[in-house]
């Protein structure tokens, strides 16, 4: 073949590759919206038979259950209990379902959310007498200040839930060239190595009796990893020898 009917050849099937790995695009992102669509609906299904139940629990709960023997006051409040955990993972799939709709054009003040989320996270931490710290540069970044709250707040509250009494949590932001880099670091029990990929997908824990008594469904990581992917980040986790985890997000 002469050098000019190669050269036409291979655009020819470049063209024909480029058609295909579209198609093959389309494809995956229509089967991404119906994932999605299912997670959602479902969500939106499951929350009305629950908050009704709740309403009625709520009621009950405010009645000071009149003429009832020990036993079914146990039973009701592991009703309780088991319609709030419910509750909340039901809540994140629905959140996890609308991540893709949300805007991403705020301008973000990144020592204010931490500083937010640090407060609201006070309490928690003050049952642990554990320290919270915050070390933050000036720094302002493009993104959704709801979904960065809610990274910063899922990675923190782990940092508490799963520390030592009398621990500490640092939060750590600064600027790397031209990305954000956010820590946070904590003086509790460690992710085992090969668990470390693993904590991040949507309902695995490592002690799943320990994360379900300390009111975690396994999904705030899995939601943590989302917000990251839509803000065109990434997330990894970095254990330290004297023990404790280092969650470091780079946006
Ligand atoms: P959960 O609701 O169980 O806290 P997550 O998705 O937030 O779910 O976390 C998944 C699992 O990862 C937790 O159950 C816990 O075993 C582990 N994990 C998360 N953060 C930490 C941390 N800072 N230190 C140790 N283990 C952690």
């Amino acid at each position: 073949l002469s050098d000019s009917r190669m050269e036409e050849n291979n655009v020819k099937e470049l063209n024909q590759l480029s058609i295909s790995y579209n198609r093959m695009l389309e494809r995956l992102s229509d089967a991404f919206e119906v994932q999605r669509q299912f997670t959602a609906n479902a969500a939106h299904e499951l929350r009305t038979p629950l908050t009704l139940m709740q309403v009625q629990l709520d009621l009950y709960n405010s009645s000071g259950h009149p003429g009832n023997d020990e036993d079914t006051l146990q039973t009701i409040k592991m009703v309780t209990e088991q319609s709030d955990r419910l509750n909340k993972m039901v809540k994140t799939l629905l959140d996890m379902s609308e991540l893709q709709t949300v805007g991403r054009d705020d301008k973000i003040m990144i020592a204010a959310v931490v500083e937010e989320v640090l407060v609201d996270l006070e309490p928690l931490a003050q049952e642990k007498n554990i320290r919270l710290i915050g070390k933050c540069g000036d720094i302002t970044m493009m993104g959704s200040d709801i979904l960065i709250y809610r990274l910063v707040y899922n990675l923190v509250e782990n940092a508490i839930k799963y520390n030592h009494l009398g621990g500490q949590v640092t939060v750590t932001v600064c600027r790397k060239e031209k990305q954000v880099s956010l820590s946070v670091e904590d003086t509790g029990s460690g992710i085992p190595e090969e668990l470390k990929e693993r904590v991040f997908e949507p309902f695995f824990r490592v002690d799943k009796s320990r994360s379900r008594e300390l009111g975690g469904v396994g999904l705030g990581l899995a939601l943590v990893r989302e917000i990251v992917r839509v803000h065109d980040g990434r997330i990894a986790i970095k254990s330290k020898p004297a023990g404790g985890t280092i969650f470091e997000v780079i946006l």
